[in-house]
């Protein structure tokens, strides 16, 4: 190397700041110019001729370098900067980083190096810094319980932490630094990471892509192939990149989807209770409705909210709910029984509960009414404490009771029609009824299967149709003989055995539909006329047997004449009605004449029968306001109403001449006669006895005076003060 070229490179770079040093093919230094004082600490000057062997603080680097001379074609070598620690000549140490550029000369051969060199400690603390940083940055980054990441300008992972690797474990091998996003996602893609919801890949990708590179903020909510959801809020950096944080949402998710099917299941509850339920807004408004609100108040759920439900009410109803309303707006909870006339046009008893909501500040943010429909409730109360007071009532028969209850029946059904009936085989006859006019009559029959009662037997109990045009009895012979729309039966059922039915009708079909409560009415009104028609029964029976029994006690078995006692008794009640009445009586007393003899003669068994047939033919002979008795063995006693004594004289005469041939023994020729002594009731006679006695003293009077005959006891006072009897003479 010249001097002249040594003054050229010092021309060319003397005052450069950068550090310039030009080497010979033998790595030893021709030229450094000024500013490696600065670098080297060392007069310029001083190097030529040696190598920088001195100033590396690893020599291996220095003998790296030496490459340069070796394979002087080597371009990478050449371009590739080198850095290294350099070991001043004060001591001190520095960074360095160096390019070369091979010099040739004339014949083409390599006849050094120029190196430019740089101090780079100053950039490499900075880096030092910014790696601490970054690491800081991480640090944070993993405390982070979200996923995060960060893609540089072009679109490459920058940094992420270790949750957002968690979030797509699927994906980790794609997420590394540096990795493109849509590469990360199109790895996702393949290793199953994601549920693209139908999409083909391509379509999610670019759904995908246009979100994360408008990073506006807006949430995107993510769901995995595992079923997991997460939610990505991705944002621009300063630098131009996205940074975008990821949340796992499954559990909200989850819960949000327990209480969307909560909200629906409520919903669906609400619209199926058979109670309105609304809520109104401070200002009174309806806010929500349910179904059955909505049919009572008559307008979809869209026609009432936003509206005042109160006035859709009549003014009276309206008022009555006014104080409720203005103390459930204070916040307070009310509840109160009411009858309203709903817009439907069906008046309710109303059970109303409203509830204030509050907000969070404790204010009253509207109220919920719930009104429950308690008219059954109430009417079906007041039903059955009727039937109770009809059933126990000793005021009222047993026709009067059952009628009493086809008309409450009718009266709570509210039906014009109700009918029992008895049922033998196929014939339905009426036994009571209950109609608006008198249109149904007791005792009209009808085939049992032209009426709908026939179902209620097949069924076994209580059915009913509130439209029977709706419903199977459609198809019935009754709706076509009658076209009745409404019907509601029960059968009765008397000692276990079927009697017939109770049933209300009416020719029009019916506002509401008979509830379950209804069936069970009906149910109690057929116990009770069963058990009312079994009552009845025994009732009737205890009476045939007290009949018969009476019968058996005063009936002489006999003649089949009352029998002394029931005579007697039967005379009393007899003088008892003289006394009130003065009507007329005559006591006769008859005694057959010499029976004695007949039952010597002829045997008692002739006797007996001629006690029989005198008997007959006198009871045969006399009205049936007479009474006729068998006092005595042969002796019988008559009691003749309305009768004077003249008349009852004819009367007996009658009777004695009868007796002649009703009783006559032909088979023996013997003839039977009787006498009688007669006696009319006067004041006198208090007590039967005393004019039997009349009667007996006239009987004895005819007897002692040649028998066959009738004798009128007369009362002539006589100086010994004794009733003597009368003889009208024999016959
Ligand atoms: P007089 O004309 O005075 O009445 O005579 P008499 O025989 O009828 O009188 P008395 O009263 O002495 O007789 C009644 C008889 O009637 C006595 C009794 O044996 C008889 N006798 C009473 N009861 C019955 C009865 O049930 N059957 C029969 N065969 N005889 C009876
Ligand atoms: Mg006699
Ligand atoms: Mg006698």
């Amino acid at each position: 190397m010249t001097e002249s070229i040594t003054l050229d490179l010092e021309q060319s770079f003397g005052e450069l700041e950068e550090c310039i040093l030009v080497t010979g093919p033998d790595r030893v230094i021709v030229y450094a110019n000024r500013a490696v004082e600065q670098l080297l600490r060392v007069e310029p000057a001083s190097l030529v001729g040696t190598t920088t062997r001195q100033f590396f603080a690893d020599p291996g680097q220095f003998e790296q370098i030496g490459e340069l001379y070796r394979s002087p074609d080597n371009a990478k070598a050449r371009k590739k900067p080198h850095a290294f620690e350099v070991v001043r000549s004060d001591g001190t140490t520095t960074s360095v980083e160096i390019i070369s550029a091979p010099i040739f000369n004339s014949t083409d051969t390599l006849s050094g190096y120029m190196f430019v060199a740089r101090d780079i400690s100053k950039r490499k603390s900075l880096e030092k810094k910014l790696s601490d940083i970054a690491l800081t940055l991480e640090d944070a980054l993993e405390a982070i319980s979200e996923g995060f990441a960060i893609f540089d300008s072009d679109d490459r992972l920058f940094i992420c932490n270790d949750n957002y690797r968690d979030l797509y474990a699927d994906t980790t091998q794609a997420i590394v630094p540096g990795k493109q996003f849509e590469d990360i996602l199109r790895f996702g893609l393949k290793s199953n990471q994601f549920d693209t919801g139908g999409l083909s890949d391509d379509e999610w990708i670019a759904q995908r892509l246009e979100k994360h590179r408008a990073a506006d903020g807006a949430v995107i909510e993510q769901h995995l192939a595992d079923g997991r959801w997460l939610r990505i809020s991705e944002t621009r950096t300063r630098s131009g990149g996205t940074a975008g944080i990821r949340a796992d949402i499954t559990e909200l998710k989850e819960t949000q989807a327990r209480a969307e099917s909560a909200y629906k299941n409520l919903s669906l509850i609400a619209d199926n209770v058979s109670a309105s339920i609304s809520e109104i807004d401070p200002e009174g408004r309806c806010v929500f409705i349910n179904k059955t609100g909505c049919e009572w108040f008559n307008g979809s759920s869209d026609d009432l909210i936003g509206t005042f439900l109160q006035d859709r009410l009549a003014w009276k109803d309206r008022e009555a709910l006014r104080p409720a309303f203005q103390r459930a707006r204070s916040g307070q909870k009310v509840d109160l029984e009411v009858s309203l006339r709903f817009p439907d046009g069906i008046r309710r008893d109303c059970h109303l509960d409203c509830n204030p909501r509050f907000n969070s500040r404790g204010g009253v943010d509207g109220f919920v009414v719930l009104i429950n429909d308690i008219t059954d409730r109430k009417k079906t109360e007041q039903t059955l404490a009727e039937l109770y007071a009809i059933t126990s009532t000793r005021k009222l028969g047993h026709d009067e009771k059952i009628n009493e209850i086809l008309r409450l029946g009718c009266e709570h059904f509210e039906l014009p029609f109700g009918i029992i009936s008895h049922v033998e085989g196929d014939r339905y006859t009426l036994t009571h009824a209950h109609s608006p006019a008198g249109e149904l009559v007791a005792g009209t029959t009808f085939p049992l299967g032209d009426t709908y009662c026939i179902l209620t037997i097949q069924a076994n109990g209580p059915i009913a149709t509130s439209n029977a045009a709706q419903s199977q009895f459609s198809s019935h012979p009754c709706y076509e003989l009658f076209s009745l729309e409404t019907y509601i039966g029960a059968p009765l059922f008397v000692d276990g055995v079927l009697h017939g039915t109770i049933n209300f009708t009416a020719p029009e079909s019916r506002k509401r539909d008979f509830s379950a409560a209804d069936l069970q009415i009906v149910r109690q009104f057929a116990d009770w006329i069963s058990h009312e028609i079994a009552r009845q029964r025994d009732h009737q029976a205890l009476m045939d047997a007290k009949i018969n029994l009476e019968r058996v006690a005063s009936i002489d078995d006999l003649t089949q004449v009352l029998n002394r006692r029931a005579f007697l008794e039967r005379a009393n009640t007899e003088i008892q009605r003289f006394r009130r009445s003065k009507q007329p009586f005559v006591a006769v007393m008859v005694d057959i004449d010499n029976f004695k003899l007949i039952n010597d003669r002829f045997g008692h068994a002739v006797g007996d029968e001629v006690l029989a047939r005198f008997a007959a033919s006198i009871g045969g002979a006399l009205r049936a306001v007479d009474v006729l008795g068998r006092v005595g063995g042969e002796e019988f006693c008559m009691i003749l109403h309305e009768t004077h004594e003249e008349e009852a004289l004819l009367v007996c005469e009658r009777l004695r001449k009868k007796i002649l041939t009703d009783c006559q023994l032909e088979r023996f020729g013997q003839t039977v006669t009787c006498s009688m002594g007669l006696a009319a009731a006067t004041p006198a006679d208090i007590e039967f006895s005393s004019l039997m006695q009349k009667a007996d003293t006239a009987l004895y009077e005819a007897k002692s005076s040649g028998r066959n005959k009738c004798v009128i006891y007369t009362s002539r006072p006589t100086s010994a003060g004794t009733d003597r009897p009368h003889s009208p003479g024999a016959a």
